[in-house]
């Protein structure tokens, strides 16, 4: 049953990877789509001579591009980038774009004016993944950028410029990218706030879910769980053949152990019974590995159930004789002795639960019949083709 939850549990864990990748390539296309948008755009102004570039320069640009977005796409999408501590490589981008923007206003005299929006549509690429001190970064990096793109261009070019009209253009700029630092460290802060909510929501599901399939007083799982665990064990063996079987356990003159020492007493008897029975278990599961693990629970009462996958009368019988053995050795409180009887029954292919519940309660009713402190197996059954093939590895 733990290798069951455990291939359920990797199972969730890939949807949730898919659907993160998919979050990520949908994220990208969006940058795509500015890219492409803003591509035309810049052809528009280049063919007016807004942006005064060359040729060669202009296919240069989209050429690189092209050819980083086409990079990014090959990494998001095979999962390289899985390797990467940001997986989704927007730092990257928003860093390259930034980078774009430098070529446009150092290689062409556009008006750099214009170049502001565009800062801040790249910058808030980054809100969904990037945190404040990313932001600060890219906001330091885009500003020294800027101011040395701009100081080349009066050294290199002569470029004459107006002092107070290019600080303003700087305090502008500078504020903008403030601001989006601002704004994106706020939305970080949402997000870990919310990533906090949801993990401890998570645990509070794994915690109600672990008891509601315990029983209160022995921790064993409980009648609803078995009932569960036995479905899901019967679909298995119709599917891959493969044989299962039950105990139940009942306890022996029960009552009398309750009448002689109460009931607080006969508690702690039934809770102590179903530790030993379950360390038993996993006793039997860590010698046998590569087979599914045994269950164990409380059926109600003083009734208890095992359930063995992979195993067939004899080694059921096994295993429950093995049990009385190390119940008759067990010191249970006030020098209180407890036996039990045990019916078993293995699963027939085609029938229901019930069924095999059935055979394994009457053989525990003729084991109690037959004087107690017994193991009966359920009655060989008349149809024999019916017994589902064995692959004995008791
Ligand atoms: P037998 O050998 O035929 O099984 O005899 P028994 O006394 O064990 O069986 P019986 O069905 O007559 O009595 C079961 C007793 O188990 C009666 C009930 O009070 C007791 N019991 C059931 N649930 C609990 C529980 O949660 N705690 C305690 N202390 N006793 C319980
Ligand atoms: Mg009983
Ligand atoms: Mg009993």
């Amino acid at each position: 049953m733990g290798r069951t939850a455990g291939v359920e549990h990797a199972a969730q864990g890939r949807a949730h990877m898919d659907a993160r990748m998919a979050v990520r390539l949908r994220r990208f296309y969006m940058a795509l789509a500015s890219y492409a948008l803003w591509t035309v755009i810049a052809l528009i102004g280049w063919a007016g001579g807004l942006i005064a570039m060359p040729v060669w320069l202009m296919l240069a640009m989209l050429s690189g591009v092209m050819l980083s977005n086409a990079w990014f796409w090959y990494m998001l999408r095979s999962g390289r980038s899985l390797s990467y501590a940001d997986p989704s490589m927007t730092k990257a981008q928003v860093t390259l774009g930034l980078f774009w923007i430098l070529v446009v206003i150092g290689a062409s005299h556009v008006d750099r004016s214009l170049m502001m929006v565009v800062y801040i549509v790249i910058m808030l690429f980054g809100i969904f993944r990037l945190d404040r001190d990313d932001f600060l970064k890219l906001t330091a990096l885009a500003l020294a950028g800027y101011v040395v793109v701009v100081a080349a261009d009066v050294v290199i070019r002569d470029v004459p410029i107006d002092l107070f009209t290019e600080g303003v253009r700087f305090l502008v700029l500078a504020s903008c990218l403030l601001w989006c630092t601002f704004f994106g460290s706020h939305v970080a802060q949402l997000r870990a706030a919310l990533r906090r909510q949801n993990e401890a929501l998570q645990e509070h599901v794994k915690d109600a879910q672990r008891i509601a399939d315990r029983d209160h007083l022995t921790s064993a799982y409980n009648r609803r769980y078995i009932m569960k665990a036995l479905e899901a064990e019967r679909a298995r063996s119709e599917r891959r053949h493969a044989p299962f079987s039950i105990i139940i356990f009942d306890l022996d003159h029960f009552k009398s152990i309750n009448d002689q020492h109460g009931h607080v007493t006969g508690d702690r008897v039934l809770t102590r019974f179903a530790q030993v029975a379950r360390r038993e278990l996993r006793a039997v599961d860590v010698i046998s590995p590569g087979r599914r693990r045994h269950a164990f629970g409380r059926f109600g009462g003083e009734e208890f159930i095992a359930l063995l996958p992979e195993t067939g009368l004899e080694g059921a019988r096994h295993c429950a004789e093995r049990m009385q053995e190390v119940m008759a050795q067990e010191r249970f409180e006030n020098g209180i002795t407890v036996t039990f009887s045990a019916g078993i029954a293995v699963y027939r292919y085609g029938e229901t639960i019930e069924q095999t519940l059935s055979r394994a309660d009457d053989a525990l009713y003729r084991a109690k019949h037959a004087g107690r402190n017994r193991v009966f197996e359920e009655k060989p059954t008349s149809k024999p083709g019916k017994v589902v093939r064995l692959v004995q590895r008791d």
